[in-house]
């Protein structure tokens, strides 16, 4: 029988010397593993949430030899990121005026020059809109500045405003050409939607451009995974770790997880009834809208989790899935080859797509995406 490590017992209770060393030990133990694998993190509030970034430096000197490459700033990669996100924030925002949006929405029928940046979501926002028929829509902004999620006592808004504002959400309204855009007078443009997943994207662009191979985004939800994370220096990227991400548990506390997949690159963005919503009279009423009624989506669905490649797709997916319903939900999902998708209801099912398959309470997600 092989002797077991020595265990501390009430015999020997360790000295004062000992105790002192040991929890010196322990403090140093955390900042001895940030040398081994450096990493930054930094969270802000932008996009009306929480935004988190994390790179990792996890490879040693003989990997950037080999690669004939630079070991990455760090600090600089994450100043720079977040310098990107906020300027992102200046373009999409519906509420800072002067931004691209602010623009569009204040042109009274008359074509506005936007920068590309935005011309681009606006053209991603608007094939979607096609091809979930309407069921994302861009232009939801008159209804959804209707609705309150913030405020101290939150109230429904006047039936009629509702619906003369519902009836102003087409997005067909708006024309695009190039930079030059034209939204027909009454119509508003509202990106929140989409806008996280394309500043995920860009932002992880960015973070590759700057040498930065490993990171993680977490945008409010809306998660961005590239490499994997290391305990120690690693000689090579594949034997970076997946990341660990977790799906919420609608019905549990924040911290309650339904499910967990290993993921190394790509994107999971959840759109759920608890991200953003109020309560009144024993009633949920979230943020995602139908826009044919201006009303809070209620089809069974409380969360809608996306995994693709891009984040703007699975931001768009997300939202779309939900306010389409279950069954045409997947069946978008089914169509579009590389995403996948876990849909949990209100009644406790949890329907998976095709290319992922779920185990255990809470879940254990295995995603094979095909083509
Ligand atoms: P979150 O912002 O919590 O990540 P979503 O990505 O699902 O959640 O986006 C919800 C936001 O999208 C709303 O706050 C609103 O700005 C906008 N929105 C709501 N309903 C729709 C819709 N049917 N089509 C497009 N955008 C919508
Ligand atoms: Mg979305």
């Amino acid at each position: 029988m092989r002797k077991g490590k020595p265990r501390l017992g009430a015999s020997s209770r360790p000295s004062a010397g000992t105790a002192l060393l040991l929890s010196l030990l322990l403090f140093l133990l955390p900042a001895c593993r940030n040398a081994q694998t450096p990493s930054r993190t930094q969270t802000r509030y932008l996009f009306d949430t929480v935004i988190k970034i994390t790179v990792y430096d996890p490879f040693d000197d003989g990997y950037y030899k080999r690669a004939g490459r630079q070991r990455p700033d760090l600090d600089q990669a994450l100043a720079g990121a977040m310098n990107l996100c906020q300027n992102y924030e200046t373009l999409f925002s519906r509420t800072i005026e002067g931004s691209d949006v602010w623009r569009l929405n204040h042109a009274g029928g008359q074509p506005v020059e936007i920068s590309s940046d935005t011309a681009e979501l606006l053209r991603t926002c608007l094939f979607y809109g096609e091809k979930t028929d309407g069921a994302f829509d861009v232009t939801i902004a008159p209804a959804s500045l209707l609705w309150d999620f913030h405020a101290d006592s939150p109230a429904l808004p006047d039936p009629t405003a509702l619906a003369e504002a519902a009836a102003r959400v087409d997005f067909r309204q708006v024309s695009a050409e190039g930079n030059r855009v034209c939204l027909r007078q009454g119509a508003m443009v509202d990106l929140g939607g989409a806008a996280k997943g394309y500043i995920a994207d860009k932002t992880a662009a960015y973070l590759r451009e700057q040498g930065v191979e490993a990171f993680l985004l977490n945008f409010g939800g809306n998660l961005l995974a590239a490499g994997g994370k290391a305990e120690k220096r690693l000689t090579a990227p594949e034997d970076l770790e997946p990341f660990s991400i977790g799906v919420r548990d609608p019905f549990g506390a924040a911290s309650s997880l339904a499910a967990s997949v290993q993921l190394s690159d790509g994107s999971v963005v959840t759109s759920g009834t608890y991200e953003r919503y109020f309560e009144l009279d024993g009633r949920r009423y979230h943020h995602i809208l139908n826009p044919a009624d201006g009303r809070p989506v209620e089809n069974g669905l409380e969360s809608v989790t996306v995994f693709s490649s891009q984040s703007a797709d699975g931001d768009i997916l997300s939202t779309s899935c939900f306010v389409l319903g279950p069954e045409k939900g997947m069946a978008l999902i089914e169509s579009l080859p590389g995403v996948e998708a876990l849909f949990l209801l209100a009644d406790g099912s949890r329907l998976c797509s095709s290319g992922a398959t779920l185990t255990g309470e809470p879940g254990k997600l295995q995603i094979q995406p095909e083509g």
